[in-house]
């Protein structure tokens, strides 16, 4: 069952064979697919359970030259058009829309330039997290936003989603590792923004603006990022704790300490045992919680600040400290952590969401998706960027539970409102998309939803970017 829908376009569809015909025309080499088991596959991203639709066509431009092309024609035709980055978004921003044209990226995957002297790396968004980490990796240098899904989602998307990850805690969400874009607007002008400057402030910060749009505002086709020297490798300490309440106060107890960790992650009891059961890691099985705390300072500020982690955890109550052995067991345990998803759709149907509280709120959360949780029976797993104040509850169906729409619905309007009443957010990374936008009403009113349209109508007056997702 549905739990939203993607918006349809009568008007889209009729304009439909026109619209591919102007494209054939303009764009001969374009690779466009249009058969329609190949658009099935463009239907959805990583929320299979929204209704999406199926797309006109799908683009796959090489060019931010066809990618101007694309949106003048869909612009001239009046279709939606649906950027598209690897898909692996969790609110159904790339979902298709019916007779709507999709836009994928996937084929713009080029690094630029590295440039070593600015630490900046100039790049298409195509290319993948993971694969951009290592182009600059290989100069030694390090890129730092790191979602957990750095190995499946594109530098677009995650500039599309504004997205997080692990090690946000220290080096911060994607915008702040932005330093400019390329951008093709609504009506098929190409416009810049920023450049190669730490500091600019001239004019309105329009490269921010578009950072975290979900494609409603344009097209990003180059991206200009923030570099660092490559730190060392990591340090990790992992903390257990007898309650979620005490792993709270473990988090607490870190950012009160001043300490920077490049990794502050919880793990829930549901989610250790998915994890360990999934990676035999031998992690203790019976504690409520795990932090998964990471150094990436030298050696010995490392150890000075893991010791220090082990202090603020101790007096917060943990029931056991372990350290990684050394740095292939530390990348082991980060890399279980990334798959926490996979490791918990081992056990059933899994929507997961991602709300966030101010961080020293982070124990009272917790205990409020629990409650949520058992006053409705549904299980729940939650992990998550505990440092940034980020939780990710994830509902665990049996495999066609009937009930899984409606439930996740009830629970999840339920954590909605304490994370607001918290001074939180209904999302933190995963962006409103398709299926938080009553949520979002909720958080920021109707004044800035008044200005949010105002700012979209000035920048797409038809309406044809992305249309029916975050407003
Ligand atoms: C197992 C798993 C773990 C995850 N962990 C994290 C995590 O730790 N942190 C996190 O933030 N997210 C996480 N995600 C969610 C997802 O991977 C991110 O949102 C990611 O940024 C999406 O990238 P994508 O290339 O797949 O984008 P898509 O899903 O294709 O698109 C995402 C949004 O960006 C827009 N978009 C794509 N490309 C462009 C472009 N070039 N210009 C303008 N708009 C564009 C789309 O329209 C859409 O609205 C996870 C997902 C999975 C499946």
């Amino acid at each position: 069952m549905a739990t939203s829908s993607a918006p349809r376009s009568t008007a889209a569809e009729s304009a439909g064979p026109a619209l591919l015909a102007a494209i054939g025309a303009a764009l001969p080499d374009l690779r466009l697919l249009t058969d329609e088991s190949d658009r099935e596959s463009y239907r959805n991203d990583e929320t299979a359970y929204l209704h999406a639709g199926l797309p006109l066509a799908v683009a796959l431009p090489a060019s931010t030259a066809e990618v101007a092309v694309l949106v003048r024609l869909a612009a001239e035709h009046r279709v939606p058009v649906v950027p598209r980055g690897a898909g692996s978004g969790l609110s159904g921003g790339a979902a298709g829309i019916d007779g709507g044209l999709t836009i994928a990226l996937t084929r713009m995957n080029r690094v630029l330039e590295i440039d070593r002297e600015n630490l900046v790396v100039v790049t298409q968004p195509g290319i993948l997290n993971a694969e951009l980490k290592a182009a600059v990796a290989a100069e030694g240098l390090f890129y730092a936003p790191d979602p957990a899904s750095y190995e499946i989602c594109s530098i677009g998307g995650n500039l599309g989603t504004n997205a997080g990850g692990l090690c946000c805690v220290k080096y911060g969400q994607t915008r702040d590792s932005v330093l400019g874009l390329e951008v093709v607007l609504a009506d098929g002008r190409v416009i810049r923004t920023g450049g190669r400057n730490v500091k600019d402030v001239a004019g309105y910060a329009l490269t921010h603006l578009f950072v975290g749009s979900q494609g409603t505002l344009g097209i990003i086709t180059e991206a200009t990022l923030r570099l660092h020297v490559a730190p060392p490798p990591r340090s990790t300490l992992l903390a257990f704790f007898p309650s979620l309440a005490a792993a709270g106060q473990g988090v607490a107890a870190i950012v009160n300490a001043g300490l920077h960790p490049v990794t502050l992650e919880l793990l829930d009891r549901e989610t250790i045992r998915a994890v360990d059961d999934a990676f035999q890691l031998g992690l203790d099985r019976e504690a409520a919680a795990m932090l998964l705390i990471e150094s990436d300072l030298p050696a010995t500020a490392a150890e000075a600040e893991l010791d220090a982690a082990v202090t603020a955890c101790g007096g917060a109550g943990a029931s056991s400290l372990v350290r990684a052995q050394d740095a292939t067991e530390a990348d082991w345990l980060r890399q279980a952590r990334r798959l926490a998803l996979r490791a918990l759709e081992r056990q059933g149907t899994v929507r997961m969401e991602d709300v966030g509280v101010p961080r020293g709120r982070v124990p009272e959360l917790l205990v409020a998706i629990q409650e949520a949780a058992d006053r409705h029976g549904v299980r729940v797993a939650t992990f998550g960027h505990a440092g940034d104040g980020n939780l990710h509850p994830n509902f665990i169906f049996d495999h066609d539970d009937p009930r899984a729409a409606e439930l996740t619905e009830t629970v999840r309007n339920e954590i909605f409102a304490s994370a607001l009443a918290l001074g939180g957010t209904v999302t933190a990374e995963h962006g409103i998309g398709l299926s938080r936008r009553a949520a979002l009403v909720d958080q920021v009113g109707p004044d800035v939803i008044d200005v949010m349209r105002t700012i979209k109508a000035a920048l797409d007056p038809l309406g044809i970017m992305n249309p029916g997702r975050v407003i």
